[in-house]
């Protein structure tokens, strides 16, 4: 039987609505959230993915910055941007998209972005936060890996759940939130022998290597959920993601699709949490503890 389709354009809209919703109540008490998006250079990729953010922010009425730099920026410039929006009040999440010009170290430039504000959840203080189990910003993508688990409503407590790539920004936070989540959980990567051994024993697999592919049907078990984060390119340049999408569907319970599976739930979780961080200035709610699993539940109940 084909595998259940875990749709992240479904999941983004319902969360996006919920979102919108609270950014209206901000801005009825006058504090409208806003995202501030810094693109230094002309990476085509990366002006798609910002255009993306900017629009995604006005369908939910959250305020956007966009700025725009040269790749000739000096890093001194850049960090002197961010501490300006680091104290503009009508910014509350700062969003510097990677990658940068060779000359700026992207670490001293994550590093110089306000733990409050850091709503991409790259610094070391948001990871430490993670690793800890205490509030604080989630990234991004694996946090949206996690809402579309949830949403198929399978309890990860007792499962196993394998995560292929170990990336400081997508594999290892995935494992700590499946971790958070109660699951048993293994991290494979490039030296990893024989992938498909580890694989096959998973209840939850999460692909995120950026190698077409990566995960077969062979290597997965069956009812398993299959979540893809990779986004690559086949021989005809259309996008797709890490897994064998039509023969891992044959065995899976539940699979994302690429495109329309992790990429929307990226940008909607960055929506999330720059709404979180003005409501945790408003300070107007109750401490939220970003444990994982009832996204869903806790936007229903706001
Ligand atoms: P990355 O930094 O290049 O990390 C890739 C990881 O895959 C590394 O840990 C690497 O292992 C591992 N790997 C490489 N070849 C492997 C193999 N043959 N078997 C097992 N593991 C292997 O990439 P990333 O930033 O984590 O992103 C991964 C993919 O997700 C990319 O396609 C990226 O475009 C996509 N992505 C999508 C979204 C979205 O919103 N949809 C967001 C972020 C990323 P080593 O550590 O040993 O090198």
């Amino acid at each position: 039987m084909p595998a259940n389709l875990i749709s992240g354009t479904q999941l983004s809209q319902n969360l996006r609505l919920a979102i919108g919703a609270r950014a209206a109540r901000l801005t009825s008490r006058n504090r409208r959230p806003g995202l501030a998006v810094i693109l230094v250079g002309e990476d085509p990729a990366s002006e798609v993915y910002v255009r993306n953010k900017v629009r995604a922010c006005a369908d939910t009425g959250i305020h956007s910055v966009l700025e725009k730099y040269p790749a000739t920026l000096t890093q001194a410039a850049l960090l002197s941007r961010i501490d300006a929006m680091n104290n503009d009040p009508a910014i509350h999440g700062i969003l510097v998209q990677m990658p940068l010009p060779r000359h700026i170290d992207p670490h001293a430039v994550i590093a110089a972005i306000a733990t409050r504000k850091d709503v991409d959840g790259y610094s070391v203080m948001s990871a430490g936060e993670l690793l800890t189990g205490t509030p604080g910003f989630r990234p991004c993508t694996p946090y949206g890996c996690m809402a579309l688990i949830e949403s198929t409503g399978i309890d990860l407590k007792g499962k196993h759940a394998v995560v292929i790539g170990r990336s400081n920004t997508v594999g290892k936070p995935m494992a700590l939130l499946l971790l958070q989540a109660n699951a048993t959980v293994t991290i494979c990567h490039s030296n990893t022998p024989d992938l498909g051994r580890h694989t096959l024993g998973a209840d939850v697999v999460v692909a995120a290597v950026g190698r077409r592919n990566t995960l077969t049907a062979d290597m997965v078990r069956p009812g398993a959920i299959v979540i893809d984060v990779g986004m690559n390119r086949d021989e005809a340049g259309k996008l797709c993601g890490d897994v064998a999408f039509e023969s891992v569907s044959e065995v899976a319970g539940w699979i994302t699709p690429v495109p329309g599976g992790v990429g929307p739930m990226t940008i909607t979780m960055l929506l999330m949490n720059t709404v979180e961080a003005a409501e945790r200035e408003l300070d107007d709610i109750e401490p939220v503890v970003r444990e994982f699993v009832p996204i869903v539940e806790r936007q229903q109940a706001r």
